[in-house]
């Protein structure tokens, strides 16, 4: 596919091969873009804006249903595509396809209640005479960066808010998965979008990023992807907003009052959902004693079922890493955490890019695997004496996206719902659950600020007071 620069689909002589992880199979190409062709999007960018901020509300919003509709119609080519650029397999494609009908739906729906509110100026001495009202206006160009593991959901969690705000984009998507969002461009662009509002330019984040990031035309940053990259362009972005949805570790508790096997099915499909590339998927599980044993041979036996595989097969639960160097790191970690004492129930090798689902104990502090990110298929079980302690345990790391907790007692639940460092909390969930229109975003180094249509239009526009002097 060519990029999309102001409506034109543009090519360059240079190119950047899109592969299928599962056998590096060529996929497509997309052109190599360059700071160059960012700064052309920019310019261009400044007339969406002009465009955008000026087109009546009920024109976003039918453009945006169009899109929706136009999604729906090419819902099975756009699975396909998430399926065969990145790791899912084309069950959980789909799956992420009907998600981003629904946050670009929301979005149009959403664009109705941009509300502002009077101010009672009165309140100050001085200001009898004062009546006035905020409204909230757009922010202007909007740069978006995303990332690999939901090509097609998180583009529409950026573009659906910028629109519906009144805003333009210029939007990076991740180089190994550029494909979905530009046919997300594509149904949007036939739905009327008029064309200098977006533009998708690809190439590497290391050679595009900072042309982006640092241009004091584009008024946010809206980035989604792993915390090294977060901090580096948090650095260079300089005054403009930014918007920061990062990764996490996420923890889930177990308590011994729990259904035990709705906990065990819950937290298998959390661990291991896209391959365990998910910034909410279960990655530390602590589990009340007497329960221990029970819960991890279930959780054992479940996993074993998982069957890994093509991702275009139907009956594949799991598909390919994104790379086989990731397959590397991610093997490496868990051979990181055995020598340093853990032992690994079942899983623990890879063929290529296809790591077997792998289950954890004992895993020590020292271990990387205990307290960072590993974006991989890998989960550890710990046992815990109390509720106290593994809530303690939970937030003993510098993430903080989503945490969880099985218990059917209350005073449990509420418990870690008051202590645990997180943005959301699941309560006989696992940490693997979002809906597009809830607020969604970490504390600590998950993230800044929230997503989720409505939160993100608060981020994407400002209020502006205006006050009469009577
Ligand atoms: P990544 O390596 O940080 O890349 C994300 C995006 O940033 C890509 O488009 C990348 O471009 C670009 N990029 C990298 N360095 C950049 C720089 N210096 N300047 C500008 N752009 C730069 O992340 P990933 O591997 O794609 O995704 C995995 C991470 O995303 C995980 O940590 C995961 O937890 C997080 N994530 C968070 C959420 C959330 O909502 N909180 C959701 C999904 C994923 P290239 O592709 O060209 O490198």
């Amino acid at each position: 596919m060519k990029m999309i620069i102001g409506g034109n689909w543009i090519d360059k002589e240079e190119k950047i091969d899109v592969r299928n992880p599962y056998d590096n199979s060529l996929v497509d190409t997309v052109p190599r873009g360059r700071a160059e062709d960012v700064k052309h999007a920019i310019e261009i960018a400044v007339k969406g804006y002009e465009i955008n901020r000026n087109l009546p509300v009920h024109e976003r919003i039918s453009i945006l249903k169009k899109t929706a509709k136009l999604m729906q119609e090419r819902f099975e080519d756009l699975a396909k595509t998430i399926a065969t650029e990145g790791s899912k397999t084309i069950r959980e494609a789909r799956k992420e396809v009907g998600r981003a009908i629904n946050t670009i739906t929301i979005s149009a729906e959403e664009a109705r209640r941009i509300n502002g509110e009077t101010i009672p100026f009165d309140s100050a001495e001085g200001s009898e005479n004062r009546v006035g009202y905020y409204y909230r206006f757009p922010i202007g160009i909007i740069g978006a960066i995303t990332p690999f593991n939901d090509p097609l959901n998180l583009v529409a969690h950026k573009l659906g808010p910028a629109i519906a705000g009144g805003n333009s984009i210029v939007l990076k998507p991740a180089t190994v998965t550029p494909l979905s969002a530009l046919k997300l461009g594509e149904c949007l662009l036939d739905a009327g979008l008029p064309p200098e509002i977006l533009s998708i330019v690809t190439g590497y984040g290391s050679e595009i990023g900072d042309a982006l990031v640092t241009d004091e035309r584009i008024r946010m940053i809206s980035f989604t992807g792993g915390v090294e990259a977060g901090e580096e362009i948090a650095k260079k972005a300089g005054l403009k907003k930014i918007g920061m949805e990062l990764g996490s570790n996420s923890p889930v508790i177990v308590l011994d009052d729990c259904n035990i096997d709705e906990a065990v099915e819950s937290c298998v499909s959390g661990a291991f959902w896209a391959v365990g590339q998910n910034c909410i998927g279960v990655q530390r599980i602590y589990i009340q004693k007497n329960i221990y044993e029970s819960f991890r041979d279930k959780f054992v036996e479940r996993t074993k079922k998982y069957k890994t595989g093509y991702q275009l097969d139907e009956d594949t639960d799991m598909g390919p890493m994104i790379t086989e160097k990731e397959a590397i790191r991610v093997i490496d970690w868990i051979n990181d955490a055995k020598e340093k004492g853990a032992v690994v129930l079942t899983g623990g090798t890879r063929q290529g890019t296809l790591v077997q689902p792998t289950v954890l104990e004992n895993v020590p502090p020292e271990a990387k695997i205990d307290c960072q990110e590993i974006f991989g298929p890998v989960v550890s079980l710990y046992k815990v004496d109390t509720l106290e302690e593994a809530v303690k345990k939970s937030n003993a790391v510098n993430y903080g996206l989503h945490g969880a907790i099985f218990t059917n007692n209350l005073n449990n639940a509420f418990y870690a719902i008051k202590n645990m460092d997180v943005g959301g909390i699941m309560v006989n969930d696992s940490t693997d659950y979002r809906v597009d229109l809830m607020p969604f975003g970490g504390v600590k180094k998950s993230g800044l600020g929230r997503e989720g249509i409505r939160y993100a239009l608060e981020e994407m526009t400002e209020p502006k007071v205006v006050c009469f002097n009577l």
